[in-house]
């Protein structure tokens, strides 16, 4: 997988290993000129306010507020989905409503992963729209620059502006026929700078061949880009651990794994985006013992604001310990090991260099981080600073988590 590297607002990496390509996907495509500042915290008051860690590095990242390029992750947001097909690779007749099936998955992980806070409103071109080059003029397998991939959203775009309002879209999506390999992957910019209609564009979303291995939750993945969430996996594998981009967070999170068991949003990126009450973060008190009830996190969206949905123990101004409570329910249905999911956020940390990282429970299992909650009834040393937690079970599938400074 080619990626363009870029310094700012935020690093990507040119991925050597083809491997890779089975294992992450998409990058982010930036202008070499952007500079993305970092905005000062929210004002937040509140018991909640303590934990609410500051970004600190530029770009996507897990602090606060998100990267001000992201667009609002309540609402509504506008998406334009443009098919696109070229002279070298048509789209057969009748395939369609395949290329929309195939996304769908990903808009309804949004609307219900956000608890109905995040309303997408899709609006499709009217059948396959013509790109004016074939398909192997777009290099997505040459190393994609950010202005090869805006020429070819702005293609697309004015392929498709005939027939098509742009007038209102907060997001373009434009997906290529399966017929055309050559459009290999699929990334996603915050930066797109095309006017179409008097609005100015700015975010896109290009889905290529390897849709077709992720399923609909690519959509997901890159949305969750666009509105500020960073990777979490590894853009460049441990030294230690060759070849092991998901020695981060393994499968517990869409940001970090697309296929993986548990690909509900960690607990920490749904407060980022405001997908969580301040009232469901216990921000621990650094001098007494703090006790909460962790509901399972996949049904946190809708949860009423009285039910604990992590508990937070800052240790400095940019890392914390998180606890959550992973349930087999939801988009977690697959996982193999429930319990307490604890980790680490850094929100000095890019996206891709292991701004989050998963605490394994039983380290050096032949199962990775697929088994790392910590059963109720264990508990857990953090060894900065000697805090420790403890779990034990609650009634249904509840986690009792206390955390002892
Ligand atoms: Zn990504």
């Amino acid at each position: 997988m080619n990626q363009l590297r870029t310094t700012r607002p935020y690093r990507a990496l040119s991925l050597a290993a083809t491997a890779a390509v089975v294992l992450v996907t998409g990058a982010v495509t930036v202008p070499a000129s952007a500079s993305a500042g970092v905005s000062p915290s929210s004002a937040a008051a509140g018991p909640a306010a303590e934990c609410r860690l500051p970004a600190a590095v530029d770009g996507l990242g897990s602090g606060f507020p998100v990267d001000e390029q992201a667009l609002p992750a309540t609402g509504t947001l506008k998406a334009a989905l443009l098919y696109v097909d070229f002279e070298d690779h048509p789209a057969p007749a009748g395939s369609l409503d395949e290329a929309g099936a195939n996304l769908a998955s990903g808009v309804e992980y949004l609307e219900r992963v956000s608890g109905g806070r995040l309303d997408v409103e899709t609006t499709s071109s009217d059948g396959w729209v013509r790109m004016p080059e074939p398909s192997t003029s777009y290099p997505f397998d040459r190393g994609l620059s950010y202005e090869d991939h805006v020429r070819y959203i702005g293609d697309a775009i004015a392929a498709a502006d005939a027939t098509f309002d742009f007038s209102d879209v907060d997001v373009v999506w434009v997906t290529a026929t399966k017929e055309a390999p050559d459009i290999t992957y699929s990334p996603t910019t915050n930066f797109l700078d095309v006017t179409a209609d008097g609005n100015h564009l700015t975010h896109a979303v290009t889905f290529g061949f390897d849709q077709w291995r992720w399923g609909g939750l690519v959509l997901a993945h890159e949305s969750g880009h666009t509105l500020g969430l960073p990777d979490l996996y590894l853009f460049e594998a441990p030294p230690d651990d060759p070849g092991n981009w998901h020695a981060a967070v393994g499968g517990w999170d869409l940001m970090g794994l697309i296929s993986g068991a548990g690909p509900e949003y960690l607990a920490w990126h749904r407060w980022q985006l405001g997908w969580l009450e301040d009232a469901q973060v216990v921000c621990a008190e650094p001098r007494r013992a703090t006790s909460a009830l962790l509901r399972p996190v996949a049904g946190s969206g809708t949860a009423a604001p009285w039910q604990d949905a992590m508990v937070v123990y800052r240790l400095s101004e940019t890392r914390a310990v998180v606890v959550e409570n992973r349930q087999p329910v939801g988009y977690d249905a697959g996982i193999g090991t429930s319990g307490a999911l604890v980790y680490t956020v850094d929100t000095s940390v890019p996206s891709g260099e292991g701004p989050v990282r998963v605490v394994d429970s039983t380290p050096g299992s032949a199962d990775g981080l697929d088994d790392a909650p910590f059963a109720p009834g264990s508990s857990w040393t953090e060894p900065t600073s000697g805090a420790v937690l403890t779990f034990r079970p609650g009634p249904a599938n509840t986690l009792g988590v206390t955390m002892t400074p």
